[in-house]
């Protein structure tokens, strides 16, 4: 997709939206509007309420990184269990891999922080400020009691939804309920703050001042996702061959008596983008792919009597007669479609199993290196070890285990009937494992630990199973 790179050449762009001046959209309003108001809705709640959601006592999702602890809901994971973090950004990787070559820039468009947060501070911008000829005509006048009272009112609630914004992200991270009392009270510990005040900051500066110049100039994905797109990938697109030669007309005309194409040239569609461009200039890397001039452009063709969709969905090869629209669908199953989507199910599929599959006992077995062997009073040659056991779920688990490697082994150092570790613990046990002299002579030996851990008051059959490898140091 060569077009996607295109500088545009409008003149009318710089026009509407000046060069290097703050950019005031028109506020859109239609379909895709509302499906992007639901989009935020749905996002900002989980944000703004998951860490308010208590479960079993405590909060259901939980990333506790000084305690090494990650709760989410049932599930607790621990530093052993990073290898799902790596599994989850495959997922999302792929995800958006596949989602992108079948639609595009559907993420930039609705459920991306940045257009989501870009999107709340226009809306207060609207609010406070009005419509985009209000906001051009504020931005214009002289300092005056009124201009000042508007800006106060727009900087406080921008202030207030960036501060709460912070404080709900650190909420993530330190009990919420806890933490917001003790904010105001004054008590609140010094990293948590910070990390409030940091992502309360960053949210004023991305979110109401770069706006739409992260996109353009910061968002890597805006720069290689035109590589996931095909000429079947949909995309916003002005139909030139409908819209040419563009004009105004008087709103009784009949359709094609003027001579002129469906477009009016109102530039509704480029007062209401948020990134500045014309979309009739063909499809640009700076579009973020929100519908707005959809909307837009829909309204006038309703007001016209003309049929919608002079700026639609659709793909290249439409726009260049290989099929229509109606056979867009039937392009969905193409190879490039299948892959990520082989890819996507594959690693989904692996992180469902692998987190519910995963042991919920860790355990390393760490040479004790200040004494590599001894003879104990049996005899035996002796090595020492410590147990480093973390039981990463909430209920407390008994462990045992044995120990192999030689004909005579022996572990001393855990109860036969097992050791329990509280839920969420990590405890270390020194341990001791002997052979008869005969057995192990100079060198390292391989032996193995193998650890058998149940729920407290489970019965044995439940046990689960870890076999660990380890080093045995003779005479
Ligand atoms: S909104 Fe539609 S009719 Fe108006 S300028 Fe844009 S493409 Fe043309
Ligand atoms: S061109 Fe249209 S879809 Fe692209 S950013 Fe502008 S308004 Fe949104």
């Amino acid at each position: 997709m060569t077009d996607a790179n295109k500088t545009p050449k409008s003149r009318k762009v710089i026009e509407i939206h000046p060069e290097g001046q703050r950019i005031h959209p028109k506020k859109a309003e239609g379909r895709f509007a509302k499906l992007r108001l639901a989009v935020l809705a749905a996002t900002q709640l989980f944000f703004y309420g998951m860490p308010w959601l208590m479960w079993h006592g405590r909060q259901a999702v939980w990333f506790d990184i000084p305690g090494r602890h990650f709760y989410i809901f049932d599930m607790v994971l621990v530093p052993n269990d990073l290898l799902f973090l790596s599994g989850l950004l495959m997922v999302c990787a792929f995800g958006l891999f596949w989602w992108t070559t079948i639609a595009g820039r559907l993420w930039c468009g609705y459920a991306c922080p940045q257009t989501v947060y870009t999107e709340i501070m226009l809306w207060i911008d609207h609010l406070v400020e009005g419509d985009r000829n209000q906001r051009l005509k504020l931005e214009k006048s002289p300092w005056n009691l009124h201009k000042i009272r508007v800006k106060l009112t727009k900087y406080l609630l921008i202030a207030a939804v960036a501060g709460w914004t912070g404080i709900t992200f650190a909420g993530w991270f330190v009990p919420i309920r806890e933490f917001v009392p003790a904010l105001f009270a004054g008590t609140a510990g010094f990293g948590a703050v910070l990390t409030a005040a940091i992502y309360a900051g960053f949210t004023w500066l991305l979110g109401h001042i770069m706006r739409e110049k992260v996109c353009l100039h910061m968002c890597p994905y805006a720069r290689f996702q035109s590589a996931m797109f095909d000429h079947d990938t949909l995309i916003i697109s002005y139909d030139e061959a409908r819209g040419e030669p563009r004009g105004a007309r008087k709103k009784t005309a009949q359709r094609g008596e003027t001579g002129l194409g469906d477009c009016i040239n109102c530039n509704m569609c480029v007062q209401v983008c948020p990134v500045g461009i014309d979309i009739r200039e063909g499809l640009q890397y700076q579009c973020i792919g929100c519908a707005a001039c959809i909307d837009a452009c829909d309204e006038i063709m309703d007001k016209m009597a003309y049929p919608r969709g002079l700026i639609r969905y659709t793909t290249e090869a439409v726009l260049k007669h290989e099929y229509t629209d109606a056979d867009i669908k039937k392009r969905l199953l193409r190879p490039k479609v299948a892959l990520y989507g082989g890819f996507l199910g594959i690693a989904a599929i692996g992180l469902v199993v692998g987190l519910f599959t995963r042991q919920t006992m860790h355990i390393d077995i760490i040479k004790d290196r200040g004494v590599m062997v001894r003879e104990n009073k049996l005899g035996m040659l002796e090595n020492a070890y410590r147990l480093n056991i973390n039981n990463a779920s909430e209920q407390p688990q008994i462990v045992s285990a044995v120990v192999r490697g030689f004909e005579d082994i022996r572990l001393n150092g855990l109860p036969e009937q097992g050791l329990e570790i509280p839920g969420g613990e990590l405890v270390s046990v020194p341990v001791q494992v002997s052979t008869q002299p005969e057995y192990a002579d100079r060198g390292s030996h391989p032996i193995e630990f193998e650890f058998r851990y149940r729920p407290a008051g489970a019965p044995e059959n439940q046990a689960r199973t870890i076999r660990e490898k380890a080093s045995f140091i003779g005479e």
